[in-house]
């Protein structure tokens, strides 16, 4: 195996027994972006020069006998949502063309804390919303193993660099299923950590009480080392919860013993494609061989009105949120000559592309005057409804199981001209969100296409530590995880 296939474990420990140096990792990843990414396209940014600067800096580092953290000389790319001090973040968005943040997003903070290398920025849909990446506004990210399909999104570029060996980490948001779905679409790990788990500061904002950062990874392991270092508290975010981070790594391997899997039946309806749901269902046979029990559940409003009170709260939220790209304050704004109201209307109608501007449409409406208690407020109440039917379906299961997304990655186009079609690509990611619980996907078999399919693991609040360890009981007795797409 070269050092590309690497998870980052394996480089922290090529690295501590002297068998590669973080100069040579970082050589290996910047040559296989420049080798892969004329076909994958997963990177907005890649800044070569400080890279290798980066790097050599851990080498001397680790030369001086200083103790090096966590990640030290391990390359993590990083979703192009999140701000990088003095490199360009764009969101993938006409309208922040030019800005170069002049922080770090705390995530960031934590990554270089712990000597990890910023290797660069990631494509995404636009502000984050989309299901396969394909309202970027400067270019479409394949999927690794089938380039002519999709990659997922919105974090298409931070899974598909992962998948196609271009980084061996990295970073994403997930508001509806973002982390998730990618992830399952090009066969790694994704982590959509519990709502306030990880700070949000320097998090470029979609929807406020929704939106979570966390990790695309090869394995459940690098899963839980990323997230050991990415959360925790910070004042600076007040959503961020002040709770101690249990160190994921260390309990990884010890079984969950008399595990009990819940199987909510609505995941498995018709709207599934029969070879996921044969594949979801073999894995479900392998937990059942390892001892689990399954539960059957059921998630009736979960299920059918998450993708409806999503796509209320949502836009709602992204309508506040994205009020202040006004051209004036932030973001681009129109050559046009115009008094400030049309230069507002402009600069906004020339900088966001078209999908920002229908989910900007539908939550303004969504909260005007008269209408806000009857959209969003009645939204606002069937997300506890939901909230409230997965809290009482924890008390019959440690963990509920499921497809990530209903089908493989699809082709380009294919779903761009229905937008709500493209809204069911998330039909059983969304309402994780919405609960505010923790969910991950992780690779559990291949399509006869050689398409990667996604197993989909929720359990509640803040129990991210017995949710890796489950994941990990399934990892350990398969070996999709080590399947590396050629690209
Ligand atoms: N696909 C969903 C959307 O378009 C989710 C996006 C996300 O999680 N950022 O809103």
């Amino acid at each position: 195996m070269s050092l590309i296939e690497k998870t980052a474990a394996e480089l922290l420990a090529l690295q501590a027994s002297g068998q590669a140096t973080a100069a040579q990792i970082a050589d290996a990843f910047l040559a296989s972006i420049q080798a892969r990414e004329p076909k994958v396209r997963a990177f907005m940014l890649v800044n070569e020069a400080d890279v290798r600067k980066q790097a050599e800096a851990i080498d001397a580092k680790r030369k001086s006998g200083v103790k090096l953290g966590k990640l030290a000389g391990v390359p993590v790319a990083v979703k192009d949502v999140l701000c990088t001090q003095g490199m360009r973040t764009t969101c993938s968005s006409k309208m922040l063309e030019h800005f170069v943040p002049p922080y770090d997003a705390h995530v960031v903070e934590r990554l270089r804390a712990e000597d990890a290398i910023i290797l660069g920025k990631t494509n995404m849909d636009e502000f984050a919303m989309g299901s396969s990446t394909e309202n970027s506004a400067y270019q479409k990210t394949t999927n690794p193993w089938d380039t002519t399909r999709i990659p997922g999104g919105s974090s298409g570029g931070s899974a598909a660099c992962v998948a196609a060996c271009e980084a061996p980490v990295s970073l994403g948001t997930d508001t509806g299923g973002s982390i998730r779905q990618p992830a399952a679409l090009c066969g790694i790990v994704g982590v959509k950590p519990t709502y306030g788990r990880v700070s949000r500061y320097g998090l470029i904002a979609f929807a406020s009480s929704l939106d979570q950062v966390g990790p695309f990874t090869h394995d459940v392991t690098d899963a839980a080392l990323m997230m050991e270092v990415i959360s925790g508290h910070d004042k600076r975010d007040a959503t961020c919860v002040d709770a101690p981070v249990p160190e994921y790594t260390k309990t990884l391997n010890t079984p969950v013993s008399g595990l009990r899997i819940g199987i909510p039946k609505e995941f498995f309806d018709d709207g599934l494609d029969p070879e996921v749901g044969a594949i979801v269902e073999a894995s479900l046979k392998q937990y059942e061989a390892m001892g689990a029990k399954r539960v059957p559940i059921s998630l009736p409003n979960g299920s059918k009105l998450a993708v409806a009170v999503y796509y209320i709260v949502a836009t709602a939220e992204c309508s506040s949120n994205l009020a202040r790209f006004d051209g004036m304050h932030y973001g681009h704004r129109t050559k046009q000559k115009a008094d400030l109201i049309a230069t507002y209307s402009k600069s906004r109608g020339e900088g966001f592309g078209k999908e920002v501007q229908r989910r900007i449409m539908l939550g303004t409406y969504a909260l005007s005057s008269g209408f806000a208690s009857k959209y969003y407020l009645k939204a606002s109440k069937v997300r506890r409804v939901i909230k409230n039917e997965f809290d009482a379906a924890f008390e019959q299961c440690d963990v509920i199981l499921g497809p990530t997304s209903p089908t493989p990655a699809f082709k380009f186009g294919e779903k761009t001209d229905n937008p709500l079609a493209m809204y069911l690509s998330d039909i059983y990611t969304i309402s994780c969100n919405l609960a505010g619980i923790a969910g991950m996907s992780i690779p559990c078999g291949f399509t006869k296409a050689n398409l990667p399919v996604g197993l989909q693991l929720l359990s509640p609040a803040f129990d991210e530590d017995r949710m890796f360890r489950i994941a990990r009981m399934y990892e350990a007795a398969t070996q999709w995880h080590t399947r590396r797409a050629v690209v």
